[in-house]
């Protein structure tokens, strides 16, 4: 048996953890000033409106941040690969702590436009990030 460690699904978080399943990044969003926010929570941390939910966003991004890990931490992770931190285009300020792939790790750069793309695992899908095509 193998470990990887999955998130703790929640009502609040299910959107975003589920989406995949359709293809869809969701993430929370204020019906009343438009503002997206991650992670999800039940009210806008800008005008405090608790008329918000998960809406699809465009799921393209830039590498704000990332680092390479050389670790075989878990068997289902093969070393070496990439963890950053990508800003969505949707909101730059609006930050996901991801893994990147197909992408060798001495090819990424800070301001990479990347796109989301979801791996099934058990119930939930995680959304990866691999660089655009043509970039
Ligand atoms: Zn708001």
């Amino acid at each position: 048996m193998t470990f990887q460690p999955l998130p703790m699904v929640t009502d609040d978080n299910a959107p975003f953890w589920e989406g995949g399943e359709v293809g869809e990044l969701r993430i929370n969003r204020c019906r009343e000033c438009r503002t997206w926010f991650h992670p999800p929570a039940p009210v806008c941390p800008e005008c405090l409106s608790m008329n918000v939910g998960p809406e699809v966003a465009s799921g393209r991004a830039k590498v704000a941040a990332y680092t390479i890990n050389v670790q075989a931490w878990s068997p289902e992770l093969e070393a070496p690969y990439v963890l950053a931190y990508v800003e969505l285009d949707d909101q730059p300020d609006v930050r996901l702590t991801t893994r990147l792939i197909d992408c060798a790790p001495a090819d990424v750069r800070v301001g990479m436009p990347v796109e989301v793309t979801f791996q099934a695992a058990e119930d939930i899908w995680l959304p990866l990030f691999r660089p655009v095509k043509g970039y």
